[in-house]
């Protein structure tokens, strides 16, 4: 009992940038150190519309627990948060809310369609359910399933970390970013 308790409850560090190290100085880049906080620390906003959300909120609760990768602090509002989850059905009325969402956020952000509604319209291949999210706004990741378990959600996220750990501090004032934003017609 005692072992399985040690066992659990053991929290792993995130790894330190690469870097020259002596005695009482450690030195790397500041690319390297911002994208380590950034990765580590980000804001969730959740924008769940449908079954996708429940496993989301699996995602969040004690036995997945999200937490464990700095992701804890949802954020409801757009201006404090920096990853869009995007969980459901997106009607295509509902395409310009979102997509004000997703302007409101400040930069860098990052965007996790979470299954297959998300991603390609799902099964629901009809006049008023979006085809795809990313048919609005630009996405980084996509995680498959409908639904995908939380295990997948945790890779997704994984993967939205490695994208903001190795980032560099230019992309986003890059003429490609602009131009990709341009093809959303977002300034
Ligand atoms: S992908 Fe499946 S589980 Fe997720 S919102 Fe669509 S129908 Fe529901």
């Amino acid at each position: 009992m005692s072992k399985q308790i040690t066992k659990r409850t053991k929290v792993e560090m995130a790894k330190s940038p690469q870097g020259i190290e002596g005695p009482g100085f450690f030195a790397t880049k500041m690319e390297e150190v911002i994208g380590l906080a950034r990765a580590n620390s980000l804001w969730p906003l959740p924008f769940a519309t449908s079954c996708c959300g429940i496993e989301f909120m699996a995602t969040m609760a004690s036995h997945y627990d999200l937490g464990r990768f700095g992701a804890e602090r949802l954020s409801f509002s757009p201006r404090q948060a920096d990853m869009l989850m995007v969980m459901g059905t997106i009607a295509k009325k509902m395409g310009p809310t979102l997509r004000q969402v997703y302007e409101q956020m400040a930069e860098p952000r990052w965007v996790l369609a979470v299954g297959a509604c998300a991603t390609s319209g799902g099964i629901f291949d009809s006049y008023s359910v979006l085809q795809g999210i990313d048919r609005i706004i630009p996405v980084d990741v996509y995680v498959p399933g409908c639904p995908p378990r939380p295990e997948q959600i945790l890779e997704g996220v994984l993967k939205i970390q490695e994208l903001a750990k190795n980032e560099s501090l230019r992309r986003r004032n890059s003429p490609e970013y602009k131009k990709l934003l341009a093809s959303y017609g977002i300034e």
